[in-house]
Order: C-alpha cells, then structure tokens, then sequence
C-alpha cells in the first residue's frame, strides 16, 4: 500500500526561491491529504505533479501566514476547475471566520460544499477525521497561537502493522507531545533553528535541530523528518549534522522531495 508524503514547501514564515512556505501532499493509497497551506501551495501542487481535485482534507496546524495564506486561492482554483466534491478543513478555531470573510469580500462563489471543523482542545488526541484507508488524529503543539499537530494512521491489511506518520509544526521543544508521536514510522519536526540561535527558538516558540532530534529519539520514532527551515540556512549541513548526532536516521526536507512512510 502506499503511504508517502510529497514536499510543497520546507522553508519557515518567508517563501525564497529553495524553499516553500508550509505543504506536504499525503498520499494513502490513492487519498490525499493536504497538510498545511502556505502561499503558493497550489502552485507546488502543480510543480510536482499532485492532484489538486483529488484532496478530500486538508489540516492546517495554526493560523500563521506562512501555514494557511495559500488556502483562498486554492479554494478558489478548486472552484474554478469545477469541483463539485465537498472539502474538509480542519484548523484551530478563526479559520472558517477567516475564509468566510475572505470568499465573501471578493465575490467569489463557490460552487462546492467547505466544511470546517474548528479545533480547540489542549490536551489530548482525538480521532478527527476516519475512513476505510486511515485515522487522522489532532494533539496540541506548544507554539505562540494555538497549534496543533496531526497524526495520520494507515488502517490495517493483511500482516502488516499500521504505519504511522505524525506532522508537527509550529513548536517549541515539549515533551507533551510524546505521548502522541511514541514510535511512529516517520515523525516530522519543526527545525527552524540549529543549536547556534537557540535563544531565539526559545523566544519564538520554535525548535532548533538537536531538539527535534531529542523529541524523536525520546519518542523512540523509527525515522525524523526535519522541515520549516529558516531561510537563513542557505545549505541544510549544520541543521543534519546536529540532528544525526542525537537522532541518525534523520532526513530534511526540500521541496518536491517524496518521503515514503516505511515499516
Ligand atoms: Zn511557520
Ligand atoms: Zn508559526
């Protein structure tokens, strides 16, 4: 079964020509999930060959620019492409005050069903989202707006083990979160800092390399996926170095990069 994640975007709060604003396409089997909406998602959409028509929900993490700004137009093109499927978004508690606003101020009719589920617990990990393929689960992040990652879990087939792939973005270092993410196949961090700038990671809310890789190594995940890098990293080296010292099986995201989900 398939089950792997396409890079939109890996680069945190300014888009630059390397690196995105905040994507990832999931694929499971065939259903498609959208997580998180950065200017210009659409259009990485596009680049790398995924489906616009084929997203069925889409989960943002927090209502930061660079994590939710490509959503209008993305709706809007879904619109004008014709779609006539309903769409799930699931976000913390604004998004549907916020894109309400944003389809009725331009005019725009859509001609398709949005259902918002507005999340707003901060604790726990509720099933959000089921179907026959997978669970999609929602946990609290610890980051300056309310934030939260998502889990997403193949059901099972056969003899394999369910696959499990946890998306976490924005965050400062908290082990809160572990009881959620605990040996998940692939675990994506924030990693906006290395070691250097820990003093503003800590003031922004964010996590440096060697802290994404702790959070993995203590969740005792199979392998660490790092994204949302500072622009200030024209080359990943440093950020990689420090995570493989905690954590070696660790990879960093760049744009248009496929990550299977292995076992
Ligand atoms: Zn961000
Ligand atoms: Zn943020």
């Amino acid at each position: 079964m398939n089950f792997y994640t396409t890079i939109l975007g890996s680069g945190a709060a300014i888009p630059t020509a390397a690196r995105h604003c905040s994507g990832q396409a999931v694929n499971i089997n065939g259903f498609r999930i959208l997580l998180d909406c950065g200017e210009n998602t659409q259009t990485q959409i596009r680049v790398f060959h995924q489906r616009l028509q084929a997203i069925k929900l889409i989960c943002i993490t927090h209502l930061h620019g660079d994590h939710f700004f490509g959503l209008p137009g993305l709706i809007s093109s879904m619109h004008l492409c014709g779609r006539k499927e309903p769409l799930d978004i699931f976000a913390p508690t604004g998004i549907a005050q916020a894109m309400q606003t944003l389809i009725e101020i331009s005019g725009c009719h859509i001609d398709f069903e949005i259902c918002y589920h507005e999340l707003s617990h901060t604790e726990g990990n509720p099933l959000i989202f089921e179907n026959n393929l997978c669970r999609v689960y929602s946990f609290p992040l610890l980051h300056s707006v309310p934030t939260y990652g998502y889990l997403i879990e193949e059901k099972p087939r056969g003899k394999n083990p369910p696959r499990r792939y946890a998306y976490c973005t924005d965050t400062a270092y908290t082990e809160n979160i572990l009881p959620y993410i605990e040996q998940v196949n692939l675990l994506c961090l924030e990693s906006t800092f290395n070691n250097e700038y820990a003093q503003i990671a800590a003031e922004k809310l964010h996590c440096t390399a060697a802290q994404a890789a702790t959070l993995a190594l203590k969740a005792n995940a199979k392998q660490l996926l790092l994204t949302h890098i500072s622009a200030r990293f024209k080359e990943p080296e440093p950020l990689l170095a420090e995570a493989t010292a905690i954590f070696p099986n660790t990879l960093i995201a760049s744009d248009g990069a496929q990550i299977e989900v292995h076992y």
